[in-house]
């Protein structure tokens, strides 16, 4: 088995970890440095070879795309097993490099498994409540791996060959624009949360939404179709695969009442759900139910706390300029 350990140069204190991984599966494990050691002595990681790989275009290297294709074409066997460190960097080199091999992918992976002759990948489900084993269906396998699991095992101290890959960009990618996720914890963290489910409708209504949210100092969220349908990031997907969240105020707009979206919400303390459905499942579970259409509630709502808001602070002005006159 020809197993293959990606580790970038400013991440080399994971190498040991990441080798020690994957020589639980039979076969040779090298180790590859893109970006080079720049410098630094060979980690002593027990990898029989060090292969590290200069680009001729550094820029277009910071992109994991362009990193996977200059790493594939220097690829002179297909490796059956790669590994990455788990990161936003180690996961989609991890992914792009099971779709040039034509590959399985698995990422942010706990354990590499050596079972019945085959690899198999532990990796946490369900928001983090459970671990499962991946039986892996077919090589190659790509996998990133979390820190830990693995003690290193340092062995002899290899030789370290030297290569240049080719950093091409596509012409088809024009333009990489960096996106920053925010702070893990907004959802969790927040006294108020909207939840938009999928009657909640379209983006334009997410929006007011989104604003009503703001109003209350609180937080949006949705249910797993409003994620799928990239109406919302992950990071707000409430639900058992999502974000289990207890706030002061929960409003759900648009949402059945699913089981698997409700284990995201029962921790509230008042629950408030708007449904055009009488029968919908979320008005057994709620404190105070609305049959009302979504968008029209939303909008209604809003309209009435920012003129609450705007009242509040004319009376404020207007106490403020008494008292000073
Ligand atoms: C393993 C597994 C894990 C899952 N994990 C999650 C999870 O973490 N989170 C999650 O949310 N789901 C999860 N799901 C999916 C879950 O089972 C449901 O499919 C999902 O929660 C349904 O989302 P929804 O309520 O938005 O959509 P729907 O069930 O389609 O409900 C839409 C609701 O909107 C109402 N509606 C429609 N139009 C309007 C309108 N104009 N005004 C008012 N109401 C309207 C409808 O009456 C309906 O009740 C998981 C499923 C599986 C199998």
């Amino acid at each position: 088995m020809k197993k293959i350990v990606v580790c970038f140069s400013d991440e080399l204190r994971c190498a040991a970890a990441l080798v020690a991984h994957a020589e639980k599966l039979p076969g040779e494990t090298v180790l590859w440095v893109p970006g080079g050691l720049d410098g630094f002595p060979a980690p002593d990681t027990g990898a029989k070879k060090i292969i590290e790989v200069a680009f001729d275009n550094p820029a277009a290297a910071g992109e994991s795309l362009v990193c996977a294709k200059a790493l594939f074409d220097l690829f002179d066997e297909t490796p059956d097993v790669v590994l990455t460190s788990s990161s936003p960097r180690g996961d989609a080199l991890a992914a792009q490099l099971s779709l040039l091999l034509g590959g399985e992918c698995v990422t942010a992976a706990k354990k590499l498994l050596w079972e019945d002759d085959a690899p198999v990948v532990r990796r946490a489900v369900f928001a983090g409540n459970l671990d499962a084993d991946f039986a892996v269906g077919a090589l190659p396998l790509c996998v990133s791996l979390l820190p830990g699991g693995e003690d290193a095992r340092p062995v002899d101290f290899p030789a370290v060959t030297s290569r240049t890959a080719h950093a091409a960009q596509p012409d088809w990618l024009t333009d990489i624009e960096t996106v920053k996720t925010e702070a893990p914890d907004a959802l969790t963290d927040a006294k108020t949360v909207v939840a938009a489910g999928r009657g909640a409708g379209n983006r334009a209504k997410l929006e007011t939404l989104a604003a009503l949210a703001d109003a209350l100092g609180g937080v949006l969220g949705g249910t797993r179709p409003v994620i799928c349908d990239g109406k919302l990031p992950p990071e707000r997907q409430l639900g058992i695969s999502g974000k289990c969240v207890s706030p002061a105020l929960c409003l759900v707009f648009g949402a059945s009442g699913s089981a698997a979206f409700r284990a995201g919400i029962d921790g509230s303390k008042k629950l408030v759900a708007v449904n055009r459905d009488p029968e919908a499942p979320i008005f057994s579970a709620c404190d105070l139910g609305v049959v009302a259409d979504s968008g029209e509630f939303a909008a209604a709502l809003l309209a009435a706390l920012q003129k609450q808001q705007k009242s509040r602070k004319r009376d404020f002005k207007e106490s403020v300029w008494t008292k000073s006159s």
